[in-house]
């Protein structure tokens, strides 16, 4: 079984709040977590820089029979429901889901890349996947720990979502 691990970040309204909700909605819809990493606060990286900060969470989920592009619409509708707007790229949001990791499978297709082109740049991301898998590797056998330190700040913020069971 592939792990799979998903970044989730929120900068509006009741964050903590959506980063819950959005575990709950994806487990709904066969995305269920079996583990969360501790809530993270970042300030935000790339586009407006007067945004509030994010809150981050990285999740491994068991997709089940799901295939990525599954996982990918299931995430879409979750931010949809959220009510996720698209409008400025890294602006704001209620919610955004991403596709970080899928065992060690890669894909270039824009509309899906595996692993997430930007993942081990961000602390956002590498800090809360550390919590979950201590010496994480990139499909092509890279120890993410031994890549550059990733750009921006992060702060642990609260204790891991709870878990749908
Ligand atoms: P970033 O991708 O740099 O984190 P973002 O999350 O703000 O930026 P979005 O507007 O949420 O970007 O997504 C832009 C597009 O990225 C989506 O239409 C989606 O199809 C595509 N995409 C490509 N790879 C992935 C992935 N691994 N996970 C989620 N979306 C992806
Ligand atoms: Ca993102
Ligand atoms: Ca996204």
């Amino acid at each position: 079984m592939p792990r799979v691990f998903l970044g989730l970040g929120a900068n509006l309204g009741d964050r903590l709040g959506a980063l819950q909700q959005a575990v709950d909605l994806l487990a709904r819809r066969g995305v269920r977590t079996v583990a969360c990493s501790r809530v993270w606060a970042t300030a935000p990286v790339g586009g407006p820089t007067d945004q509030p900060e994010f809150l981050n969470v990285v999740v491994e989920v068991d997709p089940g029979e799901l295939s990525p592009v599954d996982v990918l619409d299931a995430a879409n509708d979750v931010e949809a429901e959220l009510g996720r707007v698209r409008d400025v790229r890294w602006g704001p949001r209620t919610i955004d889901i991403d596709i970080l990791l899928w065992g060690d499978l890669r894909s270039d297709d824009p509309r899906l890349t595996i692993p997430h082109p930007r993942m081990h740049e961000r602390a956002f991301v590498v800090l809360p996947l550390l919590d979950l898998d201590p010496d994480p590797r990139l499909p092509d056998g890279r120890r993410i720990v031994e890549l550059p330190a990733p750009a921006g700040e992060a702060r642990p913020y609260a204790s891991p979502l709870s878990v749908p069971t």
